[in-house]
């Protein structure tokens, strides 16, 4: 073979190398989770099955449930151990509020929690919306739900769509529930398992901001989960070799990873992520609201610092479709 074509093989060779390469890169970079916060909470109610469905349609990586157990210990997608910023209840059972005023999901049956309405997120004491310019508050007809509803609806449609979305469950408060007699994690990691949701593989992430119980889930219960242990305080920033003892990532909320601007005008990005991932830890940051920017002029810049300076690997956000769109075209 003369020369210059085993030249010119060589060059095709390495310039279809250099496409791939380019390929790895951008396979990377799709390796950037995608977690809908509540379902799409920014166009629906959150936490209601429509707004899960929404997320799905969006093609999220993951779509998170809250959860509180009711009095009769099933498990509710519910953000809060209270039930008057999102629900009726002051309305439907207007004398079952405890001494702190407040309407508390573990004193009411599956049953009752069902007559109650969903709303978008307001304030009780003024009845205005959180986010004035989401879905109206009390239109339209929104109920709670338990956990196994929601993993049916994600599962049917996971069928239906030829999708793999998994679910990112939150336990919330474990010491309150246990201060009322009731093991929740132990409840959850039941219907999980149930479900089919036991190891990394099964596309479930398991989150909690109580390290203790997050801790308890990995060796007690010796769950394989990936595990997320949530954060917001600065002395936490200290413990991510404690962490990745016993969890696979951790979720820290914006302000802990990008500090504001310096003189010049440059995003100040701390080492909380740089650190986590020294110790294996993947870091999935919330919440990423394009109608809550703070110091940042628009969406996509935020979602530029937190993916391009910062390099999070997960986003919670309350609008899944601007986050995978920004992923998708980067
Ligand atoms: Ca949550």
């Amino acid at each position: 073979m003369p020369r210059f074509l085993v030249v010119i093989l060589v060059l095709c060779f390495m310039s279809c190398n250099n496409k791939e390469v380019k390929i790895n890169k951008v396979s990377t970079k799709s390796e950037k989770v995608v977690i809908a916060h509540r379902g799409a909470s920014g166009y629906l109610p959150e936490h209601t099955l429509a707004s899960k469905a929404m997320a799905h349609t969006m093609n999220v990586d993951f779509i998170e449930q809250d959860i509180v157990l009711s009095k009769d210990n099933v498990l509710v997608v519910i953000h809060d151990i209270h039930l008057e910023s999102v629900t009726d209840v002051a309305i439907k059972f207007p004398d079952r509020n405890r001494e702190d005023g407040r309407f508390y999901v573990v004193d009411f049956t599956f049953e009752e929690l069902q007559q109650l309405n969903v709303s978008e997120r307001f304030d009780p004491a003024t009845n205005k919306a959180i986010f004035p310019n989401r879905f109206p508050l009390f239109k339209s007809n929104f109920k709670l739900h338990s956990l196994q509803e929601e993993i049916e609806l994600i599962q049917g449609l996971n069928k239906s769509r030829s999708k793999n979305i998994g679910i990112y469950p939150e336990i919330k408060e474990p010491e309150f529930h246990q201060k009322e007699g009731k093991d929740i994690s132990k409840i959850v990691l039941n219907v999980l398992a149930e479900y089919g949701y036991k190891t990394k593989e099964d596309n479930c992430i398991l989150q909690c901001f109580d390290a203790k119980e997050l801790k308890r889930i990995r060796e007690e219960f010796k769950s394989e989960l990936f595990l997320v242990q949530l954060i917001e305080f600065e002395e936490e920033e200290l413990r991510m070799e404690e962490f990745a003892k016993y969890a696979d990532g951790i979720g820290p909320w914006i302000p802990q990873i990008i500090k504001g601007k310096d003189k010049n005008g440059k995003w100040l990005i701390s080492d909380l992520v740089m650190n986590a991932h020294k110790n294996n830890l993947k870091v999935h940051a919330y919440t990423f609201r394009a109608d809550e920017l703070g110091d940042f002029k628009t969406f996509d810049e935020l979602l530029n610092v937190a993916l391009y300076e910062a390099n999070i690997d997960g986003f919670f956000t309350d609008f899944p479709d601007k986050v995978v769109d920004f992923i998708n075209k980067n």
